[in-house]
């Protein structure tokens, strides 16, 4: 049931995936959820039937994330519909893979410009959210959370996928710079990197068995993860029991990133 202390969360990208699943467990929560979704109206409106069924309330807003006015709109809508904004997930993402010297620029602008200009332009509208609330005192809580969706290709190189892996690299540094830049003013930065999540992303690969068991051999612990996974982990990252990480990135990738080559199956 929502409460008065019910925090105000903007998802972006929340109408499938990692997003949608993130959208539905802050709703759980009893929060306000501010659905973004660039074109699929009928799943955000989907998402925001779960985040009521699951106590919350909410409001859908179609905006395009790499758009300035299209972002501050959204931030508007928020405020107008809430009155304020207390939790930004950055998770909109997209991937527009080519082998690197036939990838035109649109490719490149394109993932550059949802991926990282976008987490870039979210995150400047809910600082200025932020800033209006008073700093609380050094023992209170944080008054805003930023969490970036990132993804293991923050750390791990991806042939075939420049554009995306240079995205999520920019996004490691952006929320670091960003976070020793705000902390004095009590607003915490985060990131979660994702390994393989079921999700329309990655679609062609889980569901072809073949390809499937190829991507198990990048995962030690052998299960595909789930938007779920994430899920917890964002309302972690959002709430005051994580309040002394900011500037920090937890991987959600069952251990991707423990280099698994060297998995000893003897
Ligand atoms: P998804 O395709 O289901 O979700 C991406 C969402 O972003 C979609 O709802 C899409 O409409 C939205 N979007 C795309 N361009 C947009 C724009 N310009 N403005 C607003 N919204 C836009 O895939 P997902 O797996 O849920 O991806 C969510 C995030 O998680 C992405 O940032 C992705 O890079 C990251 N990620 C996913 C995985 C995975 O295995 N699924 C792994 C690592 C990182």
């Amino acid at each position: 049931m929502a409460t008065q202390t019910a925090q105000t969360v903007l998802v972006t990208g929340a109408s499938s995936g990692i997003g949608q699943g993130i959208a539905v467990a802050f709703g759980q929560q009893g929060a306000n959820v501010i659905i973004n979704y660039h074109s699929d109206e009928e799943e955000a409106r989907n998402t925001l039937q779960q985040v009521e069924a699951g106590g919350g309330k909410g409001i859908i807003c179609k905006a395009d994330v790499g758009k300035e006015e299209d972002v501050r709109r959204m931030f508007q809508e928020a405020l107008d519909a809430f009155g304020t904004v207390d939790v930004l997930v950055s998770n909109a993402g997209i991937q527009k893979d080519s082998a690197f010297s036939e990838m035109t620029l649109e490719q490149w602008n394109k993932v550059m410009t949802t991926n990282l200009t976008g987490y870039f332009l979210c995150a400047r509208e809910a600082i200025k959210i932020f800033d209006q609330k008073p700093t609380p005192s050094p023992e209170d809580k944080a008054k805003g959370n930023i969490i970036f969706m990132s993804s293991v290709h923050d750390i791990i190189p991806w042939a075939g996928h420049v554009n995306y892996a240079s995205s999520k690299g920019g996004i490691l540094m952006l929320l670091k710079s960003l976070a020793l830049e705000v902390a004095p003013k009590k607003i915490r930065v985060n990131g979660i990197s994702p390994g393989a999540i079921a999700t329309d992303i990655n679609a062609d690969v889980w569901q072809d068995e073949e390809k499937k068991k190829e991507l198990m051999k990048l995962i030690p612990y052998k299960r595909i993860g789930r938007p779920e996974d994430v899920a917890k982990v964002a309302n972690w990252l959002a709430s005051p029991e994580s309040d002394y990480i900011t500037g920090t990135t937890i991987y959600v990738d069952g251990g991707m990133t423990l280099y698994p080559g060297f998995v000893d199956n003897g």
